[in-house]
């Protein structure tokens, strides 16, 4: 019986590197009906709103999907879709893995890093108060009355919120893949010489989490800017890190950069019951429509998605197909050849073709 998968192409390069996925998922013989919606540009389009709630109700039903990136507008406009998809879902734990692919303009090879990021709170919650509102100038009162240091009147707010429950969660997630998927160590990643309640909070529940993993896995703190520098001149250190929002998003950046950039990078968000994968690259929008951009990262999401499904063999060809055409630099985009102008690169989709033709 085929899965049922939703499938949101997203904006921008979305629907181009998407489409060059559903191709090879196709091509390795597991079966998905993709149930297909506009989110973005798309579905302001058709339906006035980036985010209709027709998304929400097949998601729910399918608890599968995979999507491509979307454009936020910065500073206004409407609100991140992707983060909403992943609050509204509480798709709590963000997953990233960054290895390195032979043929890659990597700057590190020894790099075979898992990121888990926390998805739900910290200043991605979008606690916002902007400068001269009503709610401005009483917060800002309020927090000047009660505590010595003072808050310019001329400063927007925004809130980081970091719960026991959302540490809980996620710092158990990294931990019981770490064990599952037989990693050496967890590292928790934080600021809480800084940040001591909310950072603090972090790290103490995470210290106690890992408590319980005792013998089982290593387990380290890593200060978060320190961990940038160790990651750039020794990520052969690192195995499985666990962050607060923010510095997740941030540092896996910093992992793709390191193995070749965002072209090859892919992700998860995965809840108690719904998984969604997607590319950890946004929508690129001055390559619209050009048949251009590299399609791994959204290929190697799908790769995520059939090991989720547990298809692990399809996974694995996927993958290995992948690392061939890379590996041989004929058939790949601009930024895989050595010389980004090279005449000699291929499209998105004669990518996605050459990857078929070796599964
Ligand atoms: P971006 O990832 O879209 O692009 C940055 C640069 O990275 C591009 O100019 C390009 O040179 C390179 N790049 C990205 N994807 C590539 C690919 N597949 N192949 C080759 N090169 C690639 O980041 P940005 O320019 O900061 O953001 C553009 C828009 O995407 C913004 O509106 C942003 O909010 C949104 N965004 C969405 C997501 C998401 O949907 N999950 C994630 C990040 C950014």
């Amino acid at each position: 019986m085929a899965y049922k998968v939703t499938l949101l192409p997203g904006d921008g390069i979305g629907p181009e590197v998407t489409s060059a996925m559903q191709m090879c998922i196709d091509a390795t013989g597991v079966k998905i009906d993709w149930e297909e919606h506009p989110v973005g540009a798309h579905a302001i389009e058709q339906f006035g709103t980036p985010l209709p709630d027709s998304v929400f109700d097949s998601i729910r039903k399918n608890k599968i999907a995979i999507k491509g990136p979307i454009v936020t507008p910065v500073g206004s406009g409407f609100r991140s879709v992707n983060v909403q998809l992943r609050q509204v879902l509480d798709l709590y734990a963000c997953v990233r893995p960054t290895k390195y692919y032979e043929g890659t303009k990597a700057v590190n090879k020894n790099v075979d890093i898992v990121l888990f990021r926390e998805n739900t709170e910290d200043l991605y919650m979008g606690i916002e108060f902007d400068l001269g509102t009503k709610e401005a100038k009483q917060l800002i009162k309020k927090i000047n009355g009660f505590q010595p240091k003072q808050i310019r009147d001329d400063s927007a707010i925004s809130i980081k919120p970091i719960s026991e429950t959302g540490t809980k969660r996620i710092v158990k997630s990294a931990l019981e893949y770490a064990v599952k998927n037989k990693r050496k160590k967890v590292s928790v990643v934080h600021k809480a010489n800084i940040m001591k309640f909310t950072d603090g909070l972090f790290l103490r529940v995470a210290r106690e989490v890992a408590e319980g993993y005792k013998g089982k896995i290593e387990f380290q703190d890593v200060i978060v800017d320190n961990m940038c520098m160790q990651l750039v001149q020794k990520p052969e250190l690192y195995d499985v890190l666990v962050l607060p929002n923010l510095y997740g998003d941030i540092v896996s950046d910093l992992c793709a950069g390191l193995v070749g950039g965002l072209g090859i990078a892919p992700g998860a968000n995965i809840g108690d019951e719904i998984a969604l994968f997607e590319p950890v690259h946004g929508s690129a929008p001055k390559y619209t429509g050009q048949n251009k951009v590299n399609p791994t990262a959204t290929i190697l999401s799908g790769v995520l998605m059939l090991r989720h499904l547990n298809e692990l063999d399809a996974a694995d060809r996927l993958e290995k197909a992948v690392a061939e055409v890379i590996k041989e630099g004929k058939d790949v985009t601009y930024d895989l050849k050595p010389d980004r102008n090279d005449p000699s690169a291929v499209g998105t989709k004669e990518m996605a073709e050459a990857i078929c033709k070796k599964l």
